[in-house]
This record gives structure tokens, sequence and C-alpha cells, in this order.
């Protein structure tokens, strides 16, 4: 047994494998593990800590799936709702569905009896209003909600360092199953309403147990240009192992202008697992099997982008 995450899921790993030891499947870890993620008011990037969009709204997205039958369940711009992970697993046993997104997505969170919770950190409001004030006046900021040309706040508040950030888990259980999960609270100062690659299946997220799993964080409007978690797995299918298989998918982004920070975690059937980034230099991720006390933090695998192209 075996679960690997993003270097922010070690809040989150050590409980999920106590799930798997205790007999549990691998969507339960992966559900498990990220929830703790998601509860960690400390991290910016996912859940109650999450940075708000444009308009000062956490809009939270995550997705889920079952490499047994790659069924699998999303949800995106979820406000008001601590669990999106949850959400999206009930999203994929409940209904014929894969994807709700909005206002659908938290009617379903409430049928479902989900976790209610005010999502704006004071921390994260605070951080929010500071950054909109370096590129507006205050009289800009008051009437934001109205402005009829919001468009043109994305790019003056766009800021790299802050636009990266997603929990993946991926999980293989005692029976050999995998389970693949995401969660984020997306770009900080996004577009009211952009989705990710997180909560898109082949994007962010995808699992097959014949072959393996992958999961990304990073800008995802490049990942889902390249359907990122679906080439990985597709790679592992054609022969290739679960390293070259992310060094290609990284390859395939390489040409994409603009580029963008992107990491991805995979693992392959055997339970053989791969990190990559193409750019944070000593960059981890996180890994712990049945036979380990705790986790360790590994090195990724370095792919950087090309460089002159463009
Ligand atoms: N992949 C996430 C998104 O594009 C954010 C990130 O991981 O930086 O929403």
């Amino acid at each position: 047994m075996i679960i690997i995450a993003s270097e922010n899921g070690r809040v989150g790993i050590v409980e999920a494998m106590h799930v798997l030891r205790c007999g549990g499947s691998a969507l339960d870890a992966v559900e498990t593990g990220i929830r703790l993620v998601e509860d960690n008011a400390e991290d910016e990037t996912v859940g109650v800590g999450g940075l708000p969009n444009l308009l000062g709204v956490v809009q939270l997205d995550a997705s889920i799936m079952d490499g047994r039958t790659r069924a699998c369940g999303a949800v995106g711009a979820v406000r008001d709702y601590a669990h999106p992970i949850t959400i999206a697993r009930r999203v994929m046993e409940e209904l014929p569905h894969v994807f709700l997104v909005g206002e659908g997505a938290e009617r379903f969170a409430a049928e479902i009896g989900a976790e209610r919770r005010q999502l704006l950190t004071e921390k994260a409001a605070e951080t929010w209003r500071k950054r909109m004030l370096e590129a507006m006046s205050v009289a800009e900021l008051e009437r934001l909600g109205e402005d009829p040309h919001l468009r043109r706040w994305v790019g003056v508040t766009m800021d790299p360092r802050l636009a990266g950030g997603t929990v993946n888990f991926i999980a293989q259980d005692a029976e050999g199953n995998i389970a693949c999960g995401v969660s984020t609270s997306g770009w900080a100062w996004k577009y009211p309403g952009r989705l990710g690659d997180s909560p898109v299946i082949g994007a962010g997220n995808y699992a097959d147990n014949r072959y393996g799993a992958a999961a990304c964080t990073g800008l995802g409007e490049m990942t889902i240009r390249a359907g990122t978690a679906r080439s990985v797995v597709l790679y592992m299918q054609m022969g290739m192992d679960v390293e070259e298989a992310c060094c290609q998918a990284m390859k395939d982004l390489q040409e994409l202008r603009p580029g963008g920070g992107i990491d991805i975690i995979a693992l392959d059937r055997h339970g053989r697992p791969a990190a990559v980034s193409n750019e944070k230099v000593g960059g981890t991720y996180v890994v712990m099997t049945d036979e380990m006390d705790t986790y360790e933090e590994r090195p990724r695998t370095l792919v950087p982008p090309l460089v002159g192209k463009g």
C-alpha cells in the first residue's frame, strides 16, 4: 500500500495511511487526506484558508477518480463549503453526472448535508485587499462588484507567485486499487467562475488501475490544453515507466506560450511513484508506504522549460 501527495499533503498523509491500514479503500484514503488539507487554514491554496477571486469571494474546485472503473466526480466554483472533495465524491457516487459547478454544486452540497463554512479567512481578506489596492484606488475597489469591465483587472492583479497551489493525493490500497484526488482554491484573484485543471478530469487528475494515476498542480490553463494527467497515464499504457511518462508529459507543455509553473505526481500500477516540476528547484513531494512510520519527503525531478523559444 502506498500514498503519495504534493508537499502540502503532509498534513493529511499519515491519517490517510491509517485509513488504508484499517482496511479502507484508496478512495477513502484520498478523501481523508485531502479533507485534512482543506481544513488547514494555514494553506492559502486549498479549502478554508484559500485565497479569493477578484471580487474577494473564495471559490473552490475539486475532483476524485476511481481507478477501478474510471468513475469520477468533480465540482467547480463552490462557495461556502469546507470540503469540495467530499462533494465531488458524492457527485460520483450518487448522480449520473461527473461535473457540477456553482449554484448547482452548492445545491447538491446542501442536499447531502455537506459541512457549510465561512470561507474567507481574515488573513486571506487582508491579503486580497492589500493586493487590490496596489492596482486600484479605494473608490475603484468599492465599486468592483459593479464594474462593467472587470476583466481589465485580471491582468494587473496577476501574481504568479500566488497563482500556485493545489493538493494532489494518489493512493493504492491493499487490493491494488488506485484512486486520485485534487482540491484547490485555484488561481488567486481569478476572474469569478474561472475553473483551472483541478476539477477537469484528464487535465489535473486521472486514474486507471490498469496503468496508474497522475495529478497536477500549477497553471491549470496549461495542463487543460495538453490533457496532462491523462497523457501521463497514456504514456504508461504505451510502455514508458512512470518517471519517463511524467517527463514526456512535461515536454508536451514546453511549447505552450505563455508558459507557467507545473508540477506532476504519478504512481504506476506496481506502486512505483514519480514526481516532476518544470520550475521548482528543490521541489518535493511526500510518499508513505504501509511499512513506514511516517512520510518521507522526496525530490521532484526538474524538467526545465525550453530556453529561447516562443
Ligand atoms: N492548478 C490550479 C489551478 O489552475 C492552481 C495551482 O495548482 O496553482 O486552478
